[in-house]
Parts: structure tokens; sequence; C-alpha cells
């Protein structure tokens, strides 16, 4: 018989906040591969809202019931942090053809330099395909309530950011 091997799968993004579409992809790859790891990226060019360690943290408290999946941080190139963590999966989510754009391109480069890792892209629950961590934090510095967009413990950081 031969061996199967387990599918160790990374879902990588800046997570700016974590929101609910994130969530839905993050709780269908649970569903479907042996061990899903959040890669939370650094992002130092993105000038984030909140600190990688804050992004990490949303991360594996909404998914402490997700016993297949974790939350680590990362700097530098994807692909390196995949090497490292062994995954053989890569997860992107795709909202619209503009993501397909954007994500066909960046297979390509990845493929390239990590032959061994397969893109797998997962699409969310239609009521989260115009959802992004960029209007997330928009509706939030304006004061709008983003409490149906994600998890309560980042609508309450978001909250306490507003009023730093
Ligand atoms: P990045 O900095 O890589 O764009 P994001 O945190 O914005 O990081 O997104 C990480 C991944 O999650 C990407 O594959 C993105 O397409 C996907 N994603 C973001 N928001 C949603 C959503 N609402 N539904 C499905 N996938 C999403």
């Amino acid at each position: 018989m031969t061996k199967q091997r387990l599918s160790r799968v990374i879902y990588p993004g800046t997570f700016d906040p974590l929101t609910n579409g994130h969530l839905d992809i993050i709780s269908r790859a649970a569903t479907m591969f042996d061990e899903v790891i959040i890669a939370v990226a650094a992002s130092p060019s993105k000038n984030t809202m909140f600190t990688l360690e804050e992004r990490v943290k949303f991360a594996r408290d909404v998914t402490r019931h997700l016993d297949n999946v974790s939350a680590k941080g990362f700097s530098g190139l994807m692909v390196e942090f995949a090497k490292t963590e062994k995954a053989n999966v890569l997860i992107r989510g795709l909202r619209t053809t503009t993501d397909f754009e954007y994500e066909f391109g960046l297979t390509n480069m990845y493929r390239r330099l990590m032959p061994d890792l397969e893109s797998v892209f997962l699409t969310p629950a239609e009521e989260y395909a115009f959802l992004s961590s960029t209007i997330v934090r928009e509706v939030a510095i304006h004061g709008g309530d983003v409490e149906q967009f994600v998890p309560p413990i980042v609508a309450k950081a978001l909250k306490l950011k507003k009023n730093v």
C-alpha cells in the first residue's frame, strides 16, 4: 500500500485585520486538509493598522475551536516560510476576477520558486465576496459598525484603535 502524504497547507496574508471572509476560507480549508497554518505576513511596507503580534493573536483566538489550525507570523519571502514549515499546499481566497488575475500571476512565480507547493483557490460564501480588510479599516476609521464583518475580538480591537 502506498503511504498517503499528509496535507500541510499554508494560508498566507496580511490579515490587517482578519475578517469573516478570511475565517470562511480557513474553516473550509480545515475540513479539506490535515493541517492548516495561517501565515501572517509582517508586511512592513504596508504600514499596517495592527502589529504583527496583534494580527497573529486575532488568527489564534478566532480559530481556537479548530484543532488542526495554527497561526504563525513570518517576514520575508512566503515560499521560504512555506519551505521551513514543510507545507505542500498553498491556499488563496478568490473573491472576484480581479483577485484571479493577481493570484494567477503570483502562482506562476511561486511555482518557479517552489515547484512542490501546489496552489489551491477557495471561494468564500457569497456574503463575503466583497469584504476586504481595507474596507473594514475604512469603515472603522469613520466610526461605522464593523460587527457584521469581523469576529467579535477584532471588532473590539478596531473600536479601541479608533479611540487611541
Ligand atoms: P494580502 O496581503 O495577501 O492581500 P489579505 O489579508 O488581504 O492579504 O488576504 C489574504 C488572502 O485571503 C488572499 O488570498 C485574499 O484573496 C483572501 N481574502 C481576503 N478577503 C477575503 C474574502 N472576503 N473572501 C475570500 N478570500 C479573501
